[in-house]
């Protein structure tokens, strides 16, 4: 139950005076549906009517208010020319000018012979002052604010309706228990919650605007400290009620693919392995994320923990984003299957009738051990004997509770393994995977030559292509993606169509194509024909951007490269650089480019650690771009701005942990407070998890 305190807070806009069914709509796409949401819309900027000038002096272009005495009105005589009301002061005259003016209310609000204080932009035309539409006409001794925050808008809505909508939202918000620790408040010095939120929508100077101000601060502090309280409680939950089992693997399986395996595990592959091992060997349930970049040896990590599912008498499913990816898994395990003597199966949209049902049959039987395939392993109609785990790789937009669907695929509580080729920056991984626990797999496996990356505008096109000629005499095997924007997926292809029919015309016949628009079979065909060098340069769209492994490709051309995020360059990257071979990425951009794209392009020139890269796209896109949209909503945070707010986000998450081992259920005072807190940011899920206080 929402406490009562809130209540005035969440009442719906609709409650404000002069706020219709047409405005509530209008504000609800800039903040939202309820009084709490104006008080969330933070200003983005201030007006300050503090410059008084007489009127000789009043600058051009600048927002001034002057107190002048009305002369006359000048009624347009057609209607196309604005009205005008000419005003003077004891130093000069000054113009006010209406276009679509309403007459009754200019003589009312601007009277002859009056005097009036009017607030504006000064401008200066045919060498008269003017002030097009002030922004206040008032009577001496009424009020007109100094300081006038700006806040974002959209078409149909003015900022001083909405200024209205929020001061009277301003108006309900009550004085709130406090539930900061009274120490760490008074120690930062930020203001009760209340006071706080006021003075934030108060700015006098742009200075006021920043979010390192106290009071910026403190709700920033709110926010993050509600999001991780309220992650730790639901992963405390689905620990507590889902009590785990225990996979314990024997080693007899994993011995025989450490031994069918060409390399040896590197350290962190080792560590990985072994707290995935631990987690699993526990009675609590697993909910682990690896975190590892491109290339850095996932695959086999996640073999292994699912041979020890598959020792301890269970199966182990690992589902990839994509058909090709899922082919590939099976091509790259199948060795090692056979050599652990373990039944892989593989399951997409694309199986289908009798072979389907007999794989379905199969696997309920426990004939399979592991199953590997897209999001059609959580069909409906899929029933596993005693699935123990489930792996899901390069899948970084899911959010919790569909983390916890997929756990009810088991008929026992189901282990999870979640693997990112993202690296997301400690920060974020705190805030989305704050449920999870993490592993990570830093550096690369061994015997990796560094890629080499030029930026390169597209005038140069005519050298890449030569560059490619020549490479591709040696033997040489490219890729050369065009992107994709989805708003345009015809143009874009047929830009890519185009374009390797000018490649093979300049560069002959071991020229293929891929794109998402193709067949799946026609897909695998060509990606197999560059697999065996049948085809030695693969235009591509963006479906290769994940997980294609041809160790033989050496050079990545990214044409348009200004279109895409650092992220996705970096997997693009990924796609070389896999086997001995020395290999090179070619990033082209078409002018004109923009200063965003500029730092993305240099930033991946200068480093290829995947954890630097995130950092930097974290600092130039915000978390929410970063995790992909479908994740965005867990991760928009109104007050905070973890690029900036790092610091208070690893301070809140140390609170909570302090909080929760203390008073576990909430039930201090100072966890009513908190209660309070979680359901202001809408944390709601989690106050559930507490037991009634
Ligand atoms: P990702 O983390 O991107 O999924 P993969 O698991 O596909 O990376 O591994 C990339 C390549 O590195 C594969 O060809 C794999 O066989 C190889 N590899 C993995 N671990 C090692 C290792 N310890 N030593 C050498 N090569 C390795
Ligand atoms: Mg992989």
């Amino acid at each position: 139950m929402r406490p009562a305190i809130l209540f005035p807070l969440f009442a719906d806009t609709r409650s404000l005076a002069g706020v219709g069914p047409r405005l509530e709509k209008l504000i609800a796409t800039v903040a939202g549906p309820r009084l709490k949401d104006l008080v969330f819309d933070l200003p983005v900027g201030v007006i300050d009517r503090s410059y008084r000038p007489k009127l000789i002096q009043a600058q051009e272009g600048r927002i001034a208010t002057v107190t002048v005495n009305v002369l006359d009105h000048l009624a347009p005589r057609v209607k196309s020319q604005p009205y005008r009301v000419r005003c003077t002061d004891d130093t000069s005259a000054i113009e006010l000018v209406f276009f679509h003016a309403h007459p009754d209310w200019l003589n009312k609000a601007l009277p002859i012979g009056s005097q009036r204080i009017i607030s504006g932009r000064i401008e200066r035309f045919n060498n008269r002052l003017q002030m097009p539409h002030p922004d206040y006409v008032a009577a001496p001794g009424e009020d007109m604010p100094l300081h006038e925050p700006v806040y974002g808008l959209t078409e149909g809505l003015s900022g001083k309706v909405l200024g209205k909508a929020i001061r009277a939202s301003l108006e309900k918000v009550p004085a709130m228990p406090e539930w900061l620790d009274p120490a760490f408040q008074k120690q930062r010095r930020w203001p009760p919650f209340a006071d706080a939120i006021k003075k934030a929508h108060a700015p006098v100077h742009e200075d006021d605007l920043a979010p390192t101000t106290p009071e910026r601060q403190r709700l920033a502090y709110d926010e993050l400290l509600a999001n991780q309280l309220a992650l730790m409680l639901i992963r405390k939950q689905m620990r507590a009620a889902n009590k785990g089992r225990e996979l314990k693997g024997d080693g007899r399986l994993k011995s025989k693919v450490l031994a069918a395996l060409q390399f040896t595990l590197t350290d962190a592959q080792q560590q990985a392995v072994a707290e995935i091992e631990a987690d699993m060997a526990s009675p609590t349930r697993m909910l682990r994320l690896l975190q590892g970049d491109v290339g850095s040896g996932k695959t086999v990590v996640a073999f292994l923990a699912l041979l020890a599912a598959v020792e301890a008498g269970a199966q182990g499913a690992l589902m990839a984003p994509t058909e090709i990816l899922s082919r590939q898994h099976l091509a790259a395990l199948e060795p090692l299957a056979t050599a652990a003597g373990v039944k892989l199966a593989l399951l997409t949209g694309r199986e289908k009738g009798a072979p389907r049902e007999a794989l379905l049959q199969a696997l309920a039987d426990g004939e399979i051990d592991i199953l590997i395939g897209t999001h059609a392993l959580f069909s409906d109609d899929v029933a596993f004997k005693d699935l123990g785990l489930v792996v899901v790789d390069e899948q970084h937009r899911f959010g919790v509770h569909q983390r916890m669907t997929l756990q009810g695929k088991g008929a026992h509580v189901t282990d999870v393994l979640v693997m990112t080729a993202t690296p997301i920056p400690r920060t974020l991984a705190l805030t989305a995977y704050g449920d999870m626990d993490v592993s990570r797999l830093l550096g690369r496996p061994p015997g990796r030559q560094p890629i080499e990356t030029r930026v390169l505008s597209s005038d140069r096109l005519g050298d890449v292509v030569e560059r490619l000629r020549s490479a591709m005499a040696k033997g040489a095997r490219a890729y050369w993606v065009c992107p994709l924007v989805e708003e345009s997926e015809k143009v874009d292809l047929a830009a890519a169509e185009e374009r390797a029919k000018e490649l093979t015309a300049t560069l002959g016949p071991k020229v293929g194509l891929v794109h998402g628009k193709m067949k799946p079979a026609e897909r695998d065909a060509a990606m197999a024909k560059f697999k065996t060098g049948e085809i030695s340069l693969l235009v591509a769209t963006t479906v290769i951007e994940v997980g294609v492994d041809v160790p033989e490709a050496t050079i990545m051309v990214v044409e348009h490269a200004e279109r895409f995020g650092l992220a996705q360059l970096h997997q693009l990257r990924g796609r070389v650089g896999r086997g001995s071979g020395k290999s090179s990425c070619l990033l082209v951009w078409v002018p004109p480019l923009g200063e965003t794209a500029k730092a993305r392009l240099a930033c991946l020139r200068d480093t290829d650690d995947g954890f630097v890269i995130a950092e930097e796209d974290l600092k130039l896109r915000g978390p929410g771009e970063l995790l992909g949209t479908r994740q965005s909503g867990q991760l928009e945070f109104r007050m905070a701005d973890i690029a900036v707010h790092g610091d208070l986000l690893a301070a809140a998450r140390d609170d909570a942990g302090l909080i929760l081992s203390r008073d576990p259920d909430l039930k201090s005072p100072r966890g009513e407070a908190l209660r309070v807190l979680l359901y202001l940011f809408g944390r709601d899920e989690a106050v559930k998890y507490l037991r009634a206080g």
